[in-house]
């Protein structure tokens, strides 16, 4: 097992933080942020001014490191500005002390390297493939944490140095690296194989955890994908990581589809919401490398926050639909469950827009009408599969059970 050490997560996220925070003018704090960079890089060969700090998160102690880049004349930790923003964010930040945070990254060997799924509920694949267990993103809305995969998993994940599984999310990673010959030795051993009309035979890669978040998981993904061609199944990527743009040689087939999770275009809600995953505008330039290779692509707009709307919608769309994916998956941010407390903890104000079941009900509802009207506008309603949830009161006479388990219109080969 290694472990290895992790400064840079939050490092541009804590200096926008510091000085947003600081009492100043918005057109100085803007003239300031837009400096910064030329400071940092500055300061970043001069060791004496460097501030290594830690990040906690008090409210479900979970260590968010960080680097400080602000010149030592603004007086961390003790600005007004700043210990009003520890107090609204609940970060014990800035205290100068030396980054020993750690994330956890080792292998673990699994029974079984595939499962049947009831993903295809959702249209996305009659089987799923996770790589790993664990994920480096570390989204706060991420629910795997809170599924049995986790849960029930508590004991040994801590055998392995984990101390809270569900807390920690986002700071371990178990590559599962013996799978591609599991798999092989799966599929030849048994060729028997579901494939349901919303499934239609597909295997996803991955449900829980993303697939090309490093180069080890990259490395397994890329063998599995192999693996499961050369039996001629059909394999849907989905991750929020550009990396997968290095194996178009593999990618580009017809029974591969590859989706980013791209719920928005707006880097700076990506930085709060998905700590840990490259930024939305570097995902939308790996689809569009898809695109020029070939490959076929599909976007899971999700989990869209409740302070996107009609124009982000727009703009949202003016750069995906020329990407030409052959769905768009959809779904607004659920944040009703421990993830929307992990998000307000974490210090996400919008969250508390949509934590009561009426508010999410009637934001799911919104953005779904704003989103129709978007498509319908660009004569693209015929991509959308919104993912409804079966919680959701009907309103306005939308027939939601016909959403589940409906084929998606993608097209795949015999
Ligand atoms: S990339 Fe997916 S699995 Fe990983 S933390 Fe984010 S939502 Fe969870």
């Amino acid at each position: 097992m290694s472990r290895i050490g992790y400064r840079y997560k939050s490092q541009t996220d804590c200096r926008d933080r510091c000085l947003n925070s600081l009492p100043l003018a918005d057109g100085l704090k803007s003239a300031l942020l837009s400096l910064l960079p030329f400071i940092s890089h500055a300061i970043q060969n001069d060791r004496q001014h460097r501030r290594f700090l830690s990040v906690r998160n008090r409210s479900h102690h979970r260590s968010l490191p960080a680097i400080c880049w602000l010149p030592h004349s603004i007086p961390l930790g003790e600005s007004a500005g700043y210990d009003q923003h520890r107090e609204r964010q609940n970060y014990n930040c800035c205290e100068s002390q030396m980054i020993n945070q750690t994330k956890t990254i080792a292998t673990e060997q699994v029974v079984s390297p595939i499962s049947s799924s009831k993903l295809n509920k959702k249209s996305l694949c009659d089987y799923v493939l996770n790589v790993a267990s664990g994920c480096l993103h570390g989204c706060t809305f991420c629910y795997v944490p809170s599924t049995p995969v986790i849960r029930m998993r508590g004991k040994a994940l801590q055998e392995k140095g984990v101390s809270d599984p569900q807390l920690d999310w986002g700071d371990y990673l178990f590559v599962r690296d013996e799978v591609p010959e599991q798999l092989e030795a799966r599929l030849a051993r048994n060729p028997k194989w579901k494939e349901t009309a919303s499934g239609k035979g597909v295997v996803m890669l991955c449900s829980g955890t993303d697939p090309y978040q490093n180069g080890q998981t990259a490395k397994v993904t890329r063998a599995c994908v192999q693996v499961l061609l050369n039996h001629g199944k059909r394999v849907r990527i989905l991750t929020r990581s550009p990396l997968w743009t290095k194996d178009l040689d593999i990618l580009v087939h017809p029974n591969v589809t590859v989706g980013m999770s791209l719920p928005h275009l707006d880097d700076n809600i990506s930085r709060q919401v998905e700590p840990g995953a490259p930024l939305p505008s570097d995902r939308l330039k790996a689809l569009e490398m898809g695109k020029f290779a070939g490959c076929r692509l599909y976007v899971a707009m999700a989990p869209t926050a409740p302070v996107h709307g009609v124009e982000d919608f727009q703009r949202y769309f003016d750069a995906v639909l020329p990407l030409n994916p052959e769905v768009i998956f959809w779904e607004p941010i659920n944040a009703r469950g421990s993830n929307g407390k992990r998000m307000i903890d974490a210090g996400i104000d919008w969250v508390s827009q949509v934590t009561t079941q009426k508010q999410w009900a009637d934001n799911f509802y919104s953005q779904y009408n704003q989103i129709i009207q978007v498509l319908q506008e660009r004569s693209a309603i015929h991509l959308l599969h919104p993912w409804f949830d079966p919680a959701l009161p009907t309103i306005g006479g939308v027939d939601i059970n016909s959403w589940f388990y409906r084929p998606t219109i993608e097209q795949w080969g015999e």
